[in-house]
């Protein structure tokens, strides 16, 4: 099978997403931590414990972005190998930087890839991670059947993602912070107009909770479990590739 690079790819919404990305780069991190109070910090480390029963040894870092995730996986698990991909070079490039000043070259490495058309052959990784990645894929079932496919009989997905609080009274008081404050917030600093829209239409739209442990079932994975994080603001979603 020919993989086709992902500028091939003719589809609007990866195209926009990539230059979204592109656009706010530098300085997503910064608004990454400040956004969520460093809570995202925590959220990716107990998505990362997910993994610590099965020692992965090759790990793959879908929509990688910057590479917080697979930084985290790389001090938790000290595994043999991390890939990092994504469609936004932009944020691509911050994550090359971050490899050289840590000095994980002969560990993590980086390159441009579609979740939905994966650069890898099948039964590849012990384990394939993904942190506020899934929501962003314009087709969520061909992206996660693409992760099935390049696991290892046996391996393990971990995904990270915003999911909805339903709690009363917390509920209503998270809508106003993430439907009014953190546009406004997120504009004034990443001077991108839409970015901070996104983020939350795009959590609104997501099929959060059991709706997307079906979706991880419909393309191949078993075992499927949900752990909410932080009264349901995110959620780890974990499946095993029979
Ligand atoms: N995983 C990182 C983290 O936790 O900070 C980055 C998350 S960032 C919110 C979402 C990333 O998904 C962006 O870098 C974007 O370019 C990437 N992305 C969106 N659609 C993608 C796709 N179809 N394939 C690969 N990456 C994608």
């Amino acid at each position: 099978e020919v993989v086709k690079p992902y500028k091939e790819l003719d589809s609007t919404k990866k195209e926009q997403v990539a230059q979204m990305f592109d656009k706010i780069a530098g300085k997503y991190d910064f608004l990454n931590h400040f956004l969520s109070l460093g809570i995202d910090i925590w959220w990716r480390k107990k998505a990362i414990a997910e993994l610590k029963s099965i020692q992965p040894k090759y790990i793959l870092d879908v929509a990688t972005g910057t590479g917080d995730l697979a930084f985290q996986a790389i001090e938790t698990l000290k595994p043999e190998k991390v890939v990092g991909v994504d469609i936004s070079e932009g944020m691509l490039a911050f994550a090359e930087k971050k490899i050289v000043e840590r000095n994980l070259q002969a560990i993590f490495s980086v390159k441009p890839g579609d979740s939905e058309n994966l650069p890898f052959e099948e039964n590849t990784f012990d384990a394939v991670i993904v942190s506020f990645g899934v929501r962003n894929f314009e087709n969520l079932e061909q992206g996660l059947s693409n992760i099935q496919r390049v696991l290892k009989p046996g391996g393990k997905a971990v995904v990270l993602e915003f999911s909805k609080p339903t709690m009363f009274p917390f509920k209503q008081l998270y809508n106003f912070y993430f439907f009014n404050l953190l546009p406004f917030i997120g504009k004034v600093f990443s001077k991108d107009n839409s970015a901070y829209t996104y983020l939350p239409e795009s959590v609104n739209a997501f099929p959060d909770g059991d709706k997307f442990t079906e979706i991880l079932k419909r393309a191949g994975f078993v075992e499927t479990k949900i752990k909410k994080l932080s009264l349901g603001i995110s959620s780890i979603y974990t499946g095993i590739k029979p």
